[in-house]
């Protein structure tokens, strides 16, 4: 894949002429604040302390930005509180506006949200622009799902009173979120907590916070009124969110991350009983069946694979392809990845940048020599690359065996590796063979095989026939250990949303005098 499109959808108006290099990457750097966003100011921690945040492709600082301490976390959080009734009273259409007018800020400012991304994420700048197009799609979508939020009005079966359901925010609540889309991680949560009328306290990612409060500086220029969106960036994550959760006055939880995290905040939610929305780790199986259209699948697989160079929760991770087509599909692959260019996100033709830093490279590697050990064959890379950055070569592995790790693990790197299968029970067995069930991939030109693939994958979201689902209208989220909740379309913005019942008797039998 040496071409540079984006495999997000494409959008017509990218200005793709922008200007990249040292000084316009300074002058993206000189805007993102550094403090933390506490009751709309940009204040130092309660410490003073900062910290450095690193180009993974050369290893460089970006910036020094205040880390936040655990009385930091709860300044957000009694700014949060004190902003609350005023954010849920305030009409629908004014919050619409609001989010609205974050969308349209975010398109004049496309190109500099997408070169930060690349600086401190290291994906390629042309996903970068595609990212900012997916993740300005929730403040679009949600702009719009704001005026909607409904209810609903009956007579009870009796006919003895009349029930009302309505809907409520539930109340501040606590986003963290994950380095891989620093952007479409934070919107997808904030759009929507924001058109329900909750306040917010965002714990971005330490690996990549900067896109994180540029973003906040945008939401106040929208007009986002102080104290509704707080964020607080940290090195000790567990120190500054523990105290959050551990507070009554915060009443939901959102969480993108990996799954052991997940448990562990989920554990920790349980104390206050806490709504709360897991977004967690995949181990996403991509079918290639006998009648697929190879030339699609092909091309499904390396968006599917290689996008944000692998490190998407998304990223298919094991490659099950029917013995009569494997060899066709694995050759096909291998000359494409062989092809990739690898280097810095801002480098003009690259398609894999660099992992984000050395534990996910010592990870790829760890697991592509174990499933070597086991008797795979490398058809292409395997190895990581000389920095300085972190990158790893994209790689073709076949004849990957039974037990071997990469099977069990999120790889989260450029790493696609193949099983063959020979029936459709057998394919469905082995994708299923797995705690996760956040996304599966399946190619076949048979409409009924497709539908029931529908009904036997156990999983949160099917691309058939495609190699990327994302779309912010749509409910994005998994089943098993991959988590609970949905993120986008209609159920998205429920999340922030509490159900209320009220009954009353009904009005005829207790009015004197009233007639039917
Ligand atoms: P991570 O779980 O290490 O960290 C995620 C966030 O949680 C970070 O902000 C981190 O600082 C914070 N965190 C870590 N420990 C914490 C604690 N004890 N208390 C509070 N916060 C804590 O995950 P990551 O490495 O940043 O992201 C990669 C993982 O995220 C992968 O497993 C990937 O599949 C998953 N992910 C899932 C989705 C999804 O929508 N399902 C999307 C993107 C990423």
């Amino acid at each position: 894949m040496t071409t540079t499109q984006s495999t997000w959808p494409a959008v017509p108006d990218h200005d793709t002429t922008a200007a990249t290099g040292p000084a316009a990457e300074q002058a993206v750097l000189d805007r993102v604040p550094r403090g933390l966003l506490i009751d709309g100011h940009w204040v130092d921690a309660a410490d003073g302390a900062t910290f450095d945040v690193v180009d993974p492709a050369t290893g460089d600082v970006l910036a020094r930005i205040a880390d936040a301490t655990p009385a930091d976390g709860l300044r957000a959080l009694d700014a949060a509180d004190a902003a609350r009734h005023g954010w849920a009273t305030t009409p629908p259409r004014q919050r619409a506006e609001v989010l609205r007018r974050a969308f349209d800020l975010l398109q004049e400012r496309r190109e500099e949200f997408a070169l930060l991304m690349t600086l401190e994420m290291g994906k390629p700048l042309a996903e970068a622009r595609g990212e900012v197009t997916y993740g300005g799609e929730f403040l679009r979508w949600f702009s719009e799902e704001a005026v909607r939020i409904g209810g609903d009005h009956s007579t009870n079966p009796e006919g003895t009173g009349r029930a009302f359901v309505t809907h409520k925010p539930v109340g501040p609540a606590l986003l963290i979120t994950p380095w891989n889309f620093p952007l479409a991680m934070a919107t997808r949560k904030v759009a929507p907590a924001l058109a329900a009328g909750c306040t917010v306290v965002v714990k971005p990612a330490e690996l990549t916070p900067l896109t994180t409060l540029l973003f906040a500086d945008l939401l106040l220029e929208a007009g986002v009124p102080a104290g509704v969106v707080n964020v607080v960036p940290t090195t000790t994550a567990g120190d500054v969110c523990g105290p959050v959760i551990a507070d009554p006055r915060l009443r939901k939880l959102s969480f993108t991350g990996s799954t052991p995290v997940g448990r562990t905040l989920l554990a920790q939610a349980a104390q206050n009983v806490l709504r709360t929305s897991m977004e967690l780790g995949g181990n996403a199986p991509f079918l290639v069946f006998e009648d697929a259209d190879l030339d699609l699948a092909v091309d499904a697989a390396l968006a599917a694979k290689f996008r944000n160079t692998g490190q998407a929760c998304t990223a298919a991770n094991r490659f099950l392809v029917h013995e009569d087509v494997a060899a066709e599909f694995a050759d096909r692959v291998t000359a494409r990845v062989g092809a990739m260019r690898v280097g810095r996100g801002t480098e003009d033709g690259v398609a894999i940048g660099p992992l984000i830093d050395d534990r996910a490279v010592a990870k790829a590697d760890r697991l592509v020599t174990d499933a070597v050990e086991r008797g795979a064959v490398v058809r292409t890379g395997g190895h990581p690359v000389a920095g300085p950055g972190t990158f790893y070569a994209p790689t073709v592995l076949t004849d990957v065996q039974p037990g071997s790790a990469i099977l069990d693990d999120e790889i989260f790197g450029p790493v696609l590796a193949i099983r063959t299968f020979r029936t459709e029970d057998e394919a469905v067995a082995a994708a299923n063979d797995t705690e996760y069930g956040l996304i599966a991939y399946a190619c076949t030109e048979d409409p009924a095989r497709g539908q029931r693939l529908m009904e036997t994958l156990e999983t949160g979201m099917l691309g058939l026939n495609t190699g990327v689902v994302s779309n912010a209208a749509a409910p994005f989220g998994g089943v098993k250990q991959s988590g609970t909740g949905r993120e986008g379309g209609a159920e998205g913005i429920a999340e922030y949303l509490e159900t209320m019942y009220t009954l009353t008797p009904d009005p005829f039998r207790r009015t004197k005098g009233a007639q039917r």
